[in-house]
């Protein structure tokens, strides 16, 4: 019922030749066995770049943030309606890098979002818990107060959206979530939208993100509740996010 979906996330890493590089070698590699949509965010600048490479593929284009405010007086930031206009088909909102290193907090993020709904840009609402939450048994808590966040204004359409879930302590450090112990957290995700709407939660896209490879993407994926990945250190690796994408 919902077509899986694996975005890749390059973070702040690559140039103007690897984009396409890595862009090419993926468009090369990818083949009948993949059914899934397939995103990559590249840095701001490499979108374009990245867009003409790609446009008569089935391979689309996201950010990996966006401003909550709209045109104007703004240095520095880039604007959802721009991200529309370069082609963007997705853009990442409140990545754990974002909201530790930047200190970008649930208020904040849902004006991402919403931003990025007033355009055709769809929204890859971020959540996790770190380490330390983790181990104290908080786990839960932390989504449901990150989720909720979003739940709670009346104004985020739950139909353009796609939520990830990265437990912190395993992004970019080789540990994940055993799929079981992940599968719960995105059934918790999903009860926790269908409150609001049941339809909506039913067909939302909930990723798993964190240190996933072409050896564990297979046994993650296959949970219910899991629909494809976010994909950070692998995604600079053409054949190793292929090889994640043909599981999904
Ligand atoms: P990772 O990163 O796959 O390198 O752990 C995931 C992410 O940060 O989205």
């Amino acid at each position: 019922m919902r077509r899986s979906l694996v975005i890749g996330n390059w973070k702040m890493n690559g140039s103007l030749d690897s984009t396409s590089e890595i862009l090419r070698a993926i468009e090369t590699t990818i083949d009948d066995k993949i059914t899934c949509d397939i995103g990559v965010c590249v840095p701001f600048v490499y979108i374009t770049a990245a867009q003409e490479i790609t446009k008569p593929t089935v391979i689309t284009i996201g950010a990996q943030t966006v401003s909550e405010y709209q045109p104007g007086a703004y240095t520095g930031e880039v604007s959802a309606h721009m991200l529309e206009d370069v082609g963007c088909s997705w853009v990442l909102i409140g990545h754990s890098e974002r909201r530790t290193l930047f200190n970008e907090a649930n208020a904040q993020l849902v004006k991402k979002v919403l931003a990025a709904q007033m355009t055709g840009v769809t929204p890859v609402y971020c959540v996790g818990e770190t380490q330390e939450e983790y181990k104290s048994g908080a786990t839960f808590d932390v989504i449901k107060d990150q989720v909720e966040a979003l739940l709670n204004n009346s104004a985020v359409d739950l139909t353009q959206l796609v939520l990830a879930y990265e437990p912190v302590w395993a992004i970019g450090t080789g540990l994940t979530a055993s799929p079981e112990e992940a599968q719960k957290v995105h059934a918790f995700i999903r009860a926790l939208v269908s409150e609001r709407d049941i339809n909506a939660a039913n067909m939302l896209r909930i990723l798993y993100g964190g240190s996933v490879k072409p050896d564990n993407a297979l046994s993650l994926f296959g949970q219910k509740d899991i629909d494809g990945g976010l994909i950070g250190g692998a995604s600079l690796d053409a054949k190793a996010f292929v090889s994640i994408c043909q599981k999904a």
